[in-house]
């Protein structure tokens, strides 16, 4: 490591060298749709699912995976503390937890054209809670400040606004919980959304949704037939917030006249001219 620069230059240096380390060393894919992708643009899935290496995540996107994290150990320790008890987390001695529903399992997706796909959905839950009406998956998300303003504003409307906002604006939450529900067997989940800027808690409780869960199905079965059959599911118009941050967007966009032009695989690596 450059020993010349300041201890955070020092950081971003290294967190960019291991995450261009992981993308180059990258595996195979495992085949099954993980809950928290299913409400992810299609081709993103297909692209990850088929084996394609996805580009080095930025430092942005490393320091929101650790932030989520420290999201949900603060979150649970809270609940702890005052009496609330998660269940299904094991809290280590080094101050790490580990989550105990882990779990992968088959569904059969009807197509839209009435023909079956059995498709491998994968999840990890954040813990189980007791609620007024019984027990419940618990499913903590941090927020930055304005989604969690907007949020906060559809719960003091009460509970059929908090649906409302959540099916307009963070659908692929209700993915990841209704698949996870099919996966464990519960039939509730209690959403614990908090403001990354202060703090701030907020609760709502989620039931199974029969006609969600059927759509969902639909839509994992279109992208495991194309992943079978070899054929992208149609890409989002470029511009589209999903793409700025997507892994595959060097692949889905502009990837075969940069090919025309012998720049690949330098596109993963511009950084560094690899
Ligand atoms: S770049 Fe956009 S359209 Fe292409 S896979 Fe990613 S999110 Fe989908």
């Amino acid at each position: 490591m450059d020993s010349s620069l300041y201890p955070i230059e020092r950081l971003y240096e290294a967190i960019r060298d291991d995450e261009a380390k992981a993308a180059r060393n990258k595996g195979g894919s495992s085949r099954r749709i993980r809950a928290s992708e299913a409400g992810n643009c299609a081709r993103q899935i297909f692209y990850r699912i088929s084996g394609h290496r996805a580009a080095p995540r930025s430092s942005t996107s490393v320091m929101l995976g650790v932030g989520g994290d420290a999201d949900h150990d603060v979150t649970r320790q809270m609940l702890g503390h005052y009496g609330i008890e998660v269940r299904q987390v094991s809290h280590n001695e080094d101050g790490s937890v580990d989550e105990l529903l882990m779990d992968a399992v088959e569904f059969d997706c009807e197509l839209p054209d009435g023909t079956t796909e059995r498709v491998t959905f994968s999840s990890r839950a954040d813990g189980e809670i007791d609620v007024p009406e019984g027990v419940a998956l618990l499913e903590i998300k941090g927020m930055s400040y304005w989604p969690f303003k907007y949020l906060k504003d559809a719960v003091k409307k009460g509970p059929e606004a908090t649906l409302a906002h959540l099916h307009k604006k963070h659908r692929r939450y209700l993915y990841q919980v209704e698949i996870t529900m099919r996966i464990f067997g519960y039939d509730r989940v209690y959403f614990v959304f908090k403001d990354r800027s202060f703090g701030t808690l907020l609760g709502h409780l989620y039931e199974r949704d029969d006609e969600l869960w059927a759509q969902i199905r639909r839509e994992m079965g279109l992208v495991w037939k194309a992943v079978r059959e070899g054929e992208p599911p149609r890409p989002l118009i470029e511009g589209s917030s999903d793409c700025s941050w997507c892994p595959y967007h060097y692949l889905c966009h502009g990837a075969m006249k940069r090919e025309q032009q012998g720049k690949e695989p330098a596109v993963l690596y511009p950084e560094r001219g690899e």
